[in-house]
């Protein structure tokens, strides 16, 4: 009797052995699908205000509606950003008709994306399936130092608020001219006016570009919550769009979040020609895997998984790197302050293993490789954007 109970427990065991893992590696797919997921930057409309499609699937770029639906993205923060060939006028000009063609989009596809302006407007549109979007500013020398142009963005649904682009103003300064000491660095008195009419309106206040001392200066103004749309770790690579850890630390006590960027040159160090090649090729391997593996099963995952080892031997930037500046992030902000700020479509090369946004899964599936749990995979990939603009959309005074 003995012999027999323990057989059936060693036989238990060794299945449980055969068949975890295979479990685990499917499961990463119903959690990414169950969670929110919340991207802090995308580019896209730059492609579609030089003519580019969003709608239907497509092979340029990053992102698009289908890829983000198949991607299992749920929310994500639309860049309006100016080429800084528009001067003048015609970058206002340029800014609003970027905000009516996400518009005009969002209209025409009412089954898939929604422009929200509030927390409860973003849980309804993700619980009715939608794509929620939000519309963030990327610089703000369009609006010319001019106050009642951000009340205008307001009105026209803005509620994210980058304050400059890779240039300063007269009222903040970035972080390549803080960088190369060209500026005195941080807010004017006017800088300060608007972060105070951002904080009256309930609009989130994002300091990626921020130069380090405009940085100080906003967390010293705002009295919320702010946010890294698209940075990454100064610890692991030393660019001055990348946040230190003094940075991480100060945005974890003010409540806010950092969205890790995933453009390699704020990831890796050396990124040359030649590697930059070897990520290409690797791209390339990973869309042959894809086409022989429609079904992305384990088979599958583990020649992802070989592809990544190779590319971490290498030192090239992967889903693994991505993870690292989580990892790092968590470690000196803490598990509630850290999010995804992709800059797709915004950047020219992407990480190995993660093509597009369709791939984001694959890094869900690493983050529960490292030994996060369930909620804290959760909150990275969007529960902590979500507290940060239910709080600050849900305060405004004006
Ligand atoms: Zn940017």
């Amino acid at each position: 009797m003995k012999n027999s109970r323990s057989d059936i427990f060693f036989t238990c065991i060794l299945l449980l052995l055969l068949y975890a893992p295979a479990a685990a590696q499917q499961d990463f797919m119903q959690l990414h699908r169950e969670a929110v997921v919340v991207d802090g930057h995308n580019d896209v409309l730059g492609r579609v205000m030089r003519g580019g499609d969003m709608e239907s699937w497509g092979t340029h770029g990053h992102s698009d509606l289908p890829r983000f639906a198949r991607g299992g993205l749920d929310v994500q923060i639309f860049s309006i950003w100016v080429p800084s060939r528009e001067r003048g006028e015609n970058a206002w000009r340029f800014a609003l008709a970027e905000i009516d063609s996400l518009k005009a989009i969002a209209a025409r596809n009412p089954d898939r994306l929604g422009l929200v302006t509030d927390a409860g407007q973003l849980r309804r549109a993700v619980g009715d399936g939608l794509i929620a979007g939000i519309i963030g500013l990327e610089g703000g020398r369009c609006i010319d130092g001019r106050r009642e142009r951000i009340l205008t963005l307001y009105e026209r649904g803005m509620r994210s608020f980058g304050l400059t682009w890779n240039y300063s103003s007269d009222w903040a300064t970035c972080s390549k001219d803080e960088s190369t000491g060209k500026v005195k660095g941080g807010l004017s008195a006017k800088g300060r006016g608007f972060v105070r009419l951002l904080d009256s309106l309930g609009v989130l206040i994002d300091v990626s570009h921020l130069g380090e001392r405009s940085f100080w200066d906003v967390l010293e103004t705002s009295q919320h919550p702010i946010f890294a749309s698209h940075s990454a770790c100064r610890a692991l690579r030393d660019h001055h769009r990348n946040l230190t850890d003094r940075q991480l630390r100060a945005l974890s006590e003010n409540g806010g979040v950092v969205m890790i960027n995933f453009y390699p040159g704020f990831l890796v160090n050396n990124l040359n020609r030649s590697r930059r090649n070897l990520v290409q090729r690797m791209h390339d391997r990973h869309a042959e895997l894809k086409r022989q593996h429609p079904e992305r099963g384990a088979a599958y995952l583990s020649a992802v998984d070989d592809l990544l080892k190779q590319a971490q031997k290498r030192g090239l930037p992967s889903l693994y790197t991505i993870a690292d500046h989580i990892d790092h992030a968590v470690q000196v902000a803490g598990i509630d302050h850290v999010g995804l700020g992709s800059d797709f479509d915004g950047i020219s090369i992407t990480p190995v293993g993660l093509r597009d946004v369709t791939d984001l899964p694959l890094l869900t599936r690493v983050l529960q490789q490292r030994g996060y749990s369930e909620a804290a995979i959760r909150n990275i990939l969007g529960e902590n954007f979500l507290r940060i603009f239910s709080a600050v959309t849900g305060s405004a005074t004006r």
